[in-house]
């Protein structure tokens, strides 16, 4: 199976820093985004206001973008979402309350004509070659999700941020038995987050 099409994962932020949140899924042409976050400028960036991802390689293969999904509504994982959508236009996926507070920015930022897809944890979406699955997880805010992103390669799962809390306050737990269902049929990397806590 030496030349079949291969799944690259490109992090375009995110990794071993806390904040910018964003990975781009890439299978043959299509390109799937996860997050889309921003991070608060260091000391030493005099008159910088924000910083986000370099998103040099979407810009140049922007045509290729299929679609952004998002795991939950911090500002670290959407808080760039007006800068990217602005020069990268493709369709966004998420839950009410996440898609609601992109929603807060791009009108913000006068960015039109991006189309909205609302989803619930345990629906999947066709994005591209990429089928999209959202978990339900807790987070210190709602409507957070993990997702099982699958394409003939195989799939994927990417945590988000997460805890496992038993009594959550709006009573939904951690969905566990769709992530071992997910686990059972094999799963080719699991991307986890890490607050190094
Ligand atoms: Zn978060």
């Amino acid at each position: 199976m030496a030349n079949s099409p291969k799944l690259r994962i490109i992090p375009l932020g995110g990794v071993d820093e806390i904040g910018k949140n964003m990975t781009a899924f890439e299978y043959e042409d299509d390109i799937l985004i996860v997050d889309c976050g921003s991070i608060f400028p260091k000391e030493d960036m005099l008159g910088i206001d924000l910083v986000i991802p370099d998103t040099t390689y979407l810009v140049s293969n922007r045509h290729r973008v299929k679609g952004y999904v998002f795991t939950h509504g911090h500002e670290d994982h959407i808080g760039a979402t007006p800068y990217v959508l602005s020069q990268v236009p493709a369709p966004i996926y998420g839950t009410k309350l996440t898609l609601a507070l992109i929603d807060l920015k791009l009108r913000e930022h006068r960015v039109n004509g991006i189309p909205y897809h609302a989803v619930q944890p345990r629906d999947e979406v066709k994005i591209g070659q990429f089928t999209v699955k959202f978990i339900k997880v807790n987070h210190s805010i709602s409507g957070a999700c993990a997702l099982a992103i699958s394409c003939p390669a195989g799939t994927v799962v990417h945590s988000g941020d997460f805890k496992i809390d038993y009594t959550p306050v709006d009573g939904e737990v951690t969905d566990l038995s769709t992530l071992a269902a997910v686990g059972d049929k094999g799963v080719l990397c699991l991307m986890c987050e890490s607050t190094n806590n």
